[in-house]
């Protein structure tokens, strides 16, 4: 059989949330040996999700994790005063480590709820050998991040032009990692300790030694297969006009 893949997606509770995971269920429906891990960014699993996955029809685990009160952002809260979903990749990580067999052949993949994944993109993460890197599109202030690959395919760089003397310096859409690697380095963790912008190199940083060990997929990065879209933050204003002139739902 091929290589499992194991999607691992944070989630919280928002306008957009069943919009979105709508979307990514119907992606990875088409993705055979899929395994999605949902973490909820909740105290106790929500209706929402838990009824969203027993539809879906994707093999999945759903596991929670709330991110405590002081590093959540408040709606006026520029987006990097925090890191996102650290909480909950490490749940999913531990869930991992703890209910996968060593004999079982994968990778590890973290999907945000928010992005676009191509369905090439699952079959080309497949075969990455310990942590694999791709072009990101719509991410750091450019059309376009991606690895810069030589002709014989070795990554020599990065065309990162935010904080690009960041060991890898890439999105969280923008690498994959062998399954074995994720079960052998086990204190491989997100961690909050690190530099606003660095979770992804502090990372990877557990798992090799040096960027000449990463592996360039998507045609040797010259293919774009996923993209951080955002969903613009929803207005529901009308809703506290509605209560407040105390409207039914049907005006
Ligand atoms: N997320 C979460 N709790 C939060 C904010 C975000 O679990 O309070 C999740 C979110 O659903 C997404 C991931 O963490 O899967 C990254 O968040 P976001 O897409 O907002 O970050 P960005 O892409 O803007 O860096
Ligand atoms: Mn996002």
């Amino acid at each position: 059989a091929q290589p499992m893949i194991y999607a691992i997606t944070p989630t919280y509770a928002r306008p957009v949330q069943k919009a979105e995971l709508i979307r990514l269920c119907h992606t990875f429906l088409l993705v055979p040996n899929f395994h999605w891990i949902v973490v909820e960014d909740a105290a106790e699993p929500t209706d929402l999700v838990t009824n969203l996955l027993k539809r879906c029809g994707v093999v999945y685990t759903q596991l929670k994790a709330l991110t405590p009160p002081e590093m959540k952002l408040k709606p006026r809260d520029p987006n990097w005063r925090y890191p996102r979903g650290v909480w909950q990749r490490n749940e999913a990580l531990t869930w991992i480590r703890n209910n996968v067999p060593v004999s079982r052949e994968g990778v590890v993949y973290f999907a945000d709820d928010d992005n676009t994944y191509s369905l090439e993109l699952f079959q080309d993460l497949r075969s990455t050998k310990a942590v694999s890197v791709f072009p990101v599109a719509l991410v750091g202030g450019v059309l376009l991040e991606k690895p810069e690959v030589s002709p014989d395919g070795r990554v020599i760089g990065f065309n990162a032009l935010w904080e690009p003397q960041r060991p890898y310096p890439i999105d969280m859409a923008g690498f994959a990692v062998n399954l074995q690697l994720i079960l052998a380095k086990s204190e491989a963790k997100f961690s909050l300790e690190v530099k606003r912008g660095y979770l992804e190199s502090e990372f990877i940083g557990h798992l090799i030694s040096g960027r000449e060990e990463l592996e360039a997929k998507a045609d040797l990065c010259t293919k774009v297969l996923v993209w951080h879209t955002r969903a613009e933050a929803i207005k529901t204003t009308g809703e506290n006009i509605r209560k407040r002139k105390g409207l039914p739902m049907t005006n």
